[in-house]
């Protein structure tokens, strides 16, 4: 693959915590899948990464669009208007830990299993289940799109 200049110098973005009143928005669907969130996204994963985060979305760095990056085991999901359209009755209980209350953990609970619809960068529908860790994650992103941080659940 070759790269454009443009994509090798992707920043990193800076990480808005409580307060900021961009994080109790509710985040506007993506109307178009194109280069300049193709390019985005990979800003969202790079300070993802090097936060140390596990997820992200586009509220916490002060973009409102329904945008979020999940670390799946290893890969890492990229999701445009993401949806859940089935929550398992099985709940869990976790400690939560999220980048925009920094050094704090709250025992959450949510669904152990979830179906999510939602568009790749490509701009390809994709209906997935997930469970465990990454359903957690995706539920705790998915807030953040409707303005909803842990400490309020
Ligand atoms: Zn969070």
């Amino acid at each position: 693959m070759i790269y454009t200049i443009l994509d090798m110098v992707s920043d990193m973005l800076t990480i808005r915590t409580l307060g900021d009143k961009v994080l109790t928005q509710k985040a506007k669907r993506v109307a178009n899948i194109d280069d300049t969130l193709r390019t985005f996204c990979a800003s969202m994963v790079d300070t993802m990464l090097q936060s140390e985060g596990i997820g992200l979305a586009a509220n916490q760095v002060g973009v409102l669009k329904r945008i979020i990056i999940v670390s799946d085991e290893g890969n890492i999901l990229k999701m445009i208007n993401p949806e859940i359209v089935e929550f398992s009755e099985n709940k869990c209980m976790m400690e939560e830990g999220c980048l925009s209350i920094p050094e704090t953990y709250l025992p959450i609970h949510r669904a152990e299993t979830i179906k999510v619809k939602y568009r790749d960068l490509k701009g390809k529908p994709h209906f997935e289940t997930y469970s465990g860790l990454t359903a957690r994650i995706i539920q705790h992103e998915i807030d953040h799109l409707d303005g909803i941080t842990m400490d309020t659940l």
